[in-house]
């Protein structure tokens, strides 16, 4: 378990629920966003029709799910929610369609891993408010056509490049998610600590957002970290100082990166002696899938410029090099 591993598995879902904004009001940062989707959802109320369909975008940890919560909440619809790898059959996906109420928000997670045959019951489904369905085997076989009332199908994915484009063109409105900045972690650290009763100082709220990774769940999961260390080595407050120890007893330094992104940034500058390499080698070097290192890991090294990545392979920039107490080769000011 990662500390700050960006997903979900491990976290209480009773605190994710509190900390979880509910209104665009209260969903931080993200400003084009939150003005497009002001926009789009008071015209589609106004309408009384159902919201188009919307794909979100981004890394693990940065408010999809929130996001397609708040899009709901914003429409004051029903919100049903499930994830690509858990729709086996179509048969799983229709009873969920047919059980939806008109303008219902449904959320499908990781929806880049719908079974190809799943995927082909959404098409008429998003583009017409309706399903085919098989009745009966062999030759007494035959498809009837269901209407469906009208619906938001929300799906989440954090690699757009994944997406059949006959899936994305499906979608009206396309959002995509950026790593925030870290006045927008400071406000979001001050809400969390807020409602979870944490009392911390401006300094504290600034370092952990500093060191939460562009990312509001590694930031929340790191308050309740701090929070622990705090009441238990300390008088319970999150001063800065406080803050920096907890964190540096965690691992995590002041960059917000943690063993395995140290790892990867090791394994590239050192073993690969800077790249280019592939992330699959890169992958086996540190003993981490291929899909977390595109996914989870280097988004954010990439982000912060500390690797890139190029048509022959991922190669460390001179920041990497500094980052490692070592000379960037090629003789520059590094
Ligand atoms: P994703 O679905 O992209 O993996 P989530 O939507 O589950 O991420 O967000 C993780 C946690 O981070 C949420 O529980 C929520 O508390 C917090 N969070 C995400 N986005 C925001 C935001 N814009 N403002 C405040 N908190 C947020």
């Amino acid at each position: 378990e990662r500390l700050i591993d960006p997903d979900a598995r491990g976290d209480d879902a009773r605190i994710d629920r509190a900390l979880r904004p509910k209104g665009l009001a209260e969903y931080i940062g993200q400003p084009a966003v939150r003005e497009q989707m002001e926009i789009f959802v008071s015209a589609a109320r106004a309408r009384g029709e159902a919201l188009d369909h919307v794909l979100i975008f981004g890394p693990p940890g940065l408010g999809k799910t929130t996001l397609a919560h708040v899009i709901a909440n914003e429409m004051q619809v029903g919100f049903r929610q499930t994830s690509g790898p858990v729709l086996e059959r179509p048969g799983d996906l229709a009873a969920l369609l047919t059980n939806l109420e008109p303008n219902d928000v449904l959320f499908i997670d990781e929806i880049h891993r719908l079974a190809p045959v799943v995927e082909e019951v959404l098409y008429p489904a998003l583009e017409d408010y309706q399903i085919d369905i098989v009745i009966g085997e062999g030759p007494a076989a035959r498809s009837i056509k269901l209407d469906l009332p009208p619906f938001t199908l929300v799906g989440a994915t954090t690699r757009a490049g994944a997406l059949t484009s006959p899936l994305r063109d499906r979608f009206g409105i396309v959002q995509r998610l950026e790593f925030y900045s870290q006045a927008d972690l400071g406000t979001i650290v001050g809400r969390s600590a807020a409602i979870l009763g944490v009392e911390i100082a401006e300094g504290g709220t600034a370092e952990l957002a500093r060191r939460a990774r562009g990312t509001p769940r590694v930031a929340n999961r790191l308050l309740r970290r701090v929070r622990d260390y705090a009441e238990v080595k300390a008088d319970g407050r999150v001063s800065e100082a406080v803050a920096a120890r907890a964190m540096d007893m965690l691992k995590v330094d002041d960059n917000g990166f943690d063993v395995m992104d140290r790892k990867l940034l090791g394994a590239l500058v050192e073993t690969f002696e800077g790249g280019p390499v592939g992330v699959d080698s890169l992958a086996a070097a540190i003993g981490e899938a291929r899909e977390t290192i595109e996914d989870v890991i280097e988004p954010y090294l990439i982000q912060q410029g500390f690797m890139m990545r190029t048509p022959r392979g991922r190669v460390a920039t001179p920041t990497a090099y500094r980052y490692h107490g070592l000379p960037a080769p090629g003789g520059g000011p590094d």
